[in-house]
């Protein structure tokens, strides 16, 4: 029961203004750090993760841990499937406890696209889990995913409006300038683009590729009527870095109740700080 869909914390955020953060998590600490600050912050919370991150923690194993934290918290929240892009895949997830999908055929021609994500929302809808799908292409990198800035492509509001009408998906990904990992140069959103996709879709539209963004940007999007942003690379610098001084700084030390600690009050401050971009502080 604390493992919910993101379709009403989504719709909530879209009538009242603001976004819900959807952090990548990896770990029990990662998912320590998501689960306290939210809960302290009382804040709505998606924790996400790509098949890579589900292959190497474990399915089970996430759902565990993210279920107990939230029991623990009394913190109801979403487990989301960020780029999935196996429908036999994300079956098996929505069977292991599952409830917010994001399948992700925006590789596809458009057609297929339609037909893929259709697929998946019929087999969803009858489990009350929530599907988002993406239109368009990010540049950049996620995991495996690799987008080169030249194919990544905006995507078009007319083609945005046939997309959700035809697939009945609860929230759509845009790209509109935003990429994957982190930004080489200063991002230049096409927020004109955003304002035309709201004018042709009515469902909560979700930002990509949050980290490193300036939080105008962030609050701007916001206004326009993104209702979800996704932070990963900005969360794992934090941790990696923060455990990297600890070490060099600590040649001796083995204990990972300590060495971890420097790493997670780190990733706490981004937290922190995407919630606050986000507006969503006390909207639980
Ligand atoms: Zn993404």
């Amino acid at each position: 029961m604390f493992i919910i869909s993101s379709k009403t914390m989504l719709k909530k955020a879209q009538q009242e203004g603001y976004a819900v953060p959807a952090f990548n998590i990896h770990n029990l600490e990662t998912l320590q750090v998501v689960v306290e600050t939210a809960a302290e912050l009382r804040s709505p919370l998606i924790v996400a993760g790509t098949p890579g991150t589900f292959s190497y923690a474990g399915v089970g194993n996430i759902v565990a841990i993210a279920s107990e934290l939230a029991r623990s918290w009394n913190h109801p929240l979403a487990i989301h499937l960020d780029h999935h892009e196996s429908v036999s895949d994300i079956e098996a997830k929505v069977s292991a406890g599952i409830r917010s999908v994001m399948i992700d055929g925006s590789h596809l021609p458009f057609t297929d696209n339609i037909a893929l994500v259709k697929r998946v929302t019929d087999y969803c809808h009858r489990y009350d889990v929530s599907v988002e799908a993406e239109l368009g292409r990010l540049g950049g990198q996620e995991d495996d995913l690799i987008v080169d800035g030249k194919d990544a492509l905006y995507t078009h509001p007319e083609q945005a409006r046939e997309f959700v009408e035809k697939t009945g998906i609860d929230s759509l990904a845009v790209a509109i300038g935003t990429a994957h990992g982190l930004y080489t140069a200063e991002p230049k959103l096409d927020f004109e683009r955003l304002a035309e996709i709201r004018q042709c879709v009515d469902i909560p539209l979700v930002l990509h590729g949050a980290s490193g963004l300036p939080p105008q940007d962030i609050k701007r999007a916001i206004t326009l009527g993104i209702c979800k942003v996704n932070v990963a690379t900005e969360l794992k610098i934090a941790f990696a870095d923060a455990l990297k001084n600890y070490l060099s700084a600590h040649t001796d030390a083995n204990d990972p109740r300590h060495y971890m600690v420097p790493a997670k009050t780190a990733m706490k401050e981004v937290v922190r700080k995407v919630i606050a971009d986000c507006g969503c502080e006390g909207k639980l």
